[in-house]
Formats: structure tokens, sequence, C-alpha cells
């Protein structure tokens, strides 16, 4: 393969100093033979692949992948039209006609109510303007313009940018990164970037950035892996989140916080995810299949599995998290 490796300071802090974390983790998500180093800021504890591939040369690691361009079909099910209309219109505020007198469904809505926030849904405001940095082919955005949101979109994938513009039928997806783009300062009223910040040479450059086009009320809205997770603990370098070398930042809910207060922001919470696909996933990574042919088992995913992932989440030791944020007054 053609890559060129740099070694660099630590991309939050800037000190030199650090320690290996794992060393030669294997690149596995398109199962390539080649391996990378992940090592701990001593400074600001932040963990970060190291050497990495330079930025001219990472392209060698984003070979084409359709499952990034899927577009992912609507939603019709019980759940998502009763429960999550209702809780959206209920504690969201949504403009949406819906009418519920039912006692249970009230007690479902205080079950999912959380669940709900993991998918990113902000509360609403008439004619507020969000937009989603690496918006893919517009799953996201499509469900936030039928809620009523003014849509924009920012993806460096051009087939996928390409897709989200025809299926939104709007002109407001740019291809490129946020640092090519000029946004008017002070202009969204919501920014979300899913599974985004993890990939990024220079995460705390673009959060700067973010600082200033979102309006001073507004709301950022980000989910990454979280390194000090369960399932990265156990797992270690079998563990799915980790990534390498695709995935730069290895966050945990403290260095994602440092980070943030650093670049202008104050975090409002911190929520950990209950997928049980990095469990499952990372299992398959091990050379030893006994644990994922256990896990594959459908009982044990849908009771003890998910179980343990509701636990994980609610001590917030799950390995995706979602961080809500606002900007420092
Ligand atoms: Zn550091």
């Amino acid at each position: 393969m053609k890559y060129k490796l740099e070694k660099v300071n630590c991309p939050v802090c800037d000190s030199n100093q650090s320690r290996i974390y794992i060393e030669n983790a294997k690149e596995l998500y398109f199962g390539l033979n080649e391996y990378f180093n992940v090592e701990e800021c001593l400074d600001c504890k932040l963990i970060y692949t190291n050497p990495r591939p330079t930025q001219d040369t990472m392209g060698a690691f984003y070979i084409d992948n359709q499952g990034y361009l899927a577009p992912v079909e609507d939603d019709n099910s019980f759940y998502n039209l009763k429960i999550v209309q209702g809780i959206l219109a209920k504690y969201y505020n949504y403009e949406i006609p819906y009418v519920n007198n039912s006692l249970w469904l009230d007690i479902a809505f205080k079950f999912y109510k959380k669940r709900l926030q993991i998918i990113h849904t902000p509360k609403y405001k008439k004619d507020g303007i969000l937009l989603d940095i690496g918006c893919s082919s517009g799953n996201y955005l499509s469900k936030m313009k039928d809620l009523g949101w003014n849509v924009y979109g920012v993806e460096t994938n051009k087939l996928a940018a390409e897709n989200a513009q025809k299926r939104l039928k709007t002109n407001t997806i740019m291809n490129g990164s946020l640092m090519d783009l000029s946004f008017q300062n002070n202009f969204f009223d919501v920014i979300n970037m899913s599974m985004v910040l993890e990939h990024l040479y220079h995460p705390k450059k673009v959060l700067q950035v973010i600082n200033k086009i979102l309006k001073d009320d507004g709301q950022l809205i980000i989910s990454v892996p979280d390194i000090s997770g369960f399932e990265a603990k156990i797992y270690k370098r079998y563990y799915h989140g980790l990534h390498v070398p695709q995935h730069l930042n290895h966050f945990s809910s403290r260095t994602i916080t440092r980070l943030l207060s650093s670049s202008g922001f104050v975090v409002d919470k911190i929520i950990h995810q209950q997928g049980i696909r990095d469990f499952v996933v990372s299992a398959g990574n091990m050379k030893n299949k006994w644990l994922y042919k256990i896990l594959n088992n459908i009982i044990i995913r849908k009771f003890v599995l998910k179980a343990v992932m509701i636990i994980l989440s609610i001590i917030g030791k799950s390995s995706r998290m979602t961080i809500y944020a606002r900007k420092t007054k």
C-alpha cells in the first residue's frame, strides 16, 4: 500500500509527551495488512493514532464504501410512527398533529425519551436552521427536513453529497470540507456532527469554526466512540471503534469535554448509546471466534446483550456517546 506516515504532537493540546497505549493495532475495517500505534498524551490524556498516515495519503484507507452511501428507507414501524412522533410533539415542541390520551403511551414515552435523544433530535425551533457536518447521503437531514428544519449539509464524499442533494431536492448540500467552505457567522441554530470528529486531522480548528457559525444560543450535537467505554476496555485492539488508522482521535468523556471547553463550548450532557453492534462486531474481529458465536445467538442478543447495554448506557460506560454542547457565554 502506498501511504506516508507522520509522527505528530497531541492533536488537542500539542504536547509531544506521550506513551504507547496500544502497539501495532491492525487495520480491521477493510482487513488490510497494515498496523498502527495508538498513544496517550501524558498531558491532556487524549488517546490518538500516532504515527498516522499523512492527510494527502489517507485516501488509501478510504476505499469506496457502498455502505456509507446507501440511503436508509423511511421507518414506518409502530415505534417510529406512534412513539417517536408522540415524544417529539410532547417533549420537543414539534408541530405534529398528535393526540394522545392513553396512559400506556405516556409510560412508553417516558421509557423511550432518552433513547430518542440518542438519534440527535434537537428541540424544535420555528424557522430553525440546521447543519449536518458529514451528512453522507442525507439520512439524518431528510428526517430533520420532514420535522420542519431548514437543512444544510457538508460532505467530503462527492457521490454521497450528490445523493443527498437529489434526495433532499435542495442546493444546500456542499461537497467539500467545512474548512474550505464559508458560512456566515452566527447562522445556524443546530450543528450536528455524528461520528466525524474522530476522523479529523485538526479537531480543534474545526470546532472553532463551528463556534463562529453557530448562533449564540445554538446547540452542538456530536457523537463519537468512547475509548474509555466497556467494549473498548475488554476488546482493546479488536474494539470496532478503534478503527485505525481512519480514527485519529480516540476520545473519552473527559477528553472530549476538555476539547470542547478549550474551543468555546460548554457541555450540557453526555448520553451513552445502547447499540449492541460494537460488542458483536468487535468479537468478530478476534482470532478466536467462540465469543462471536455466542453473541450471534438471537436470544443472547435480544435479552442478555441488550440488558448489558442498557446498564452500560445508564452508568455511562458504553462505547459510543452523544454530547450536547452550547457556546460559552
Ligand atoms: Zn494532549
